[in-house]
Order: C-alpha cells, then structure tokens, then sequence
C-alpha cells in the first residue's frame, strides 16, 4: 500500500468537523444534467493468504469473501466513491445511484 506523502497529508487533511458534499442541479451550459465526463469507482481488495484458500476452494459466498477483505481492509465502491464525492469530483446521490 502507498502511503501518502506528509506534505501532501498537511495540505489536504480532511477536516472531519467540516466535510463538504456537492450536488450537481445543473445549468443551461449542460442541459440540466449537473454531470459533465465519466469517471470510475473502485473496490480494492489486496489478496493475502486467507482470501486466497477462500476464493481457491470455491465454497464462500460473496458475501463472506467480502466480509473478510473489509476486515482485511479493502476499499469498497461506496467507500471509494465517497472519498472522490468529498473531492468534489462527483455527488452522494451519483455514487448510490451507481452502486447497489
Ligand atoms: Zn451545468
């Protein structure tokens, strides 16, 4: 896992008591949609040796090899998306629309 930079950590903490989400109610400029250009959310799961007799064995449902690589500390979608809503990258709204 990379770590962050502390330089870059001081200029860009998130200020837990201030947290600011965007909407996207649109414009004239585009046609009221609010959302210009696409982008992609993530899950990231780093293998390790627990999931991997999981997934090997083929017995676990989803839902457990999920439950474990949270444990684990995987990233979830929603997780992801959350951190590019506090971004200003996209909106709460987009990000559950897109996720289930
Ligand atoms: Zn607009």
């Amino acid at each position: 896992m990379q770590k962050i930079s502390p330089d870059f950590l001081s200029k860009h903490k998130i200020d837990l008591n201030n947290l600011q989400f965007f909407t996207a109610p649109g414009c004239d400029a585009c046609s009221h949609l609010g959302f210009k250009g696409r982008i992609g959310i993530y899950e990231l799961m780093e293998m390790n040796k627990e999931l991997e007799q999981l997934v090997l064995k083929n017995e676990a449902s989803n839902y457990v090899v999920e439950e474990i690589a949270v444990k684990n500390g995987m990233i979830t979608m929603v997780q992801d998306g959350l951190l590019k809503a506090l971004q200003g990258i996209t909106s709460v709204e987009e990000i559950f629309r897109v996720v289930e």
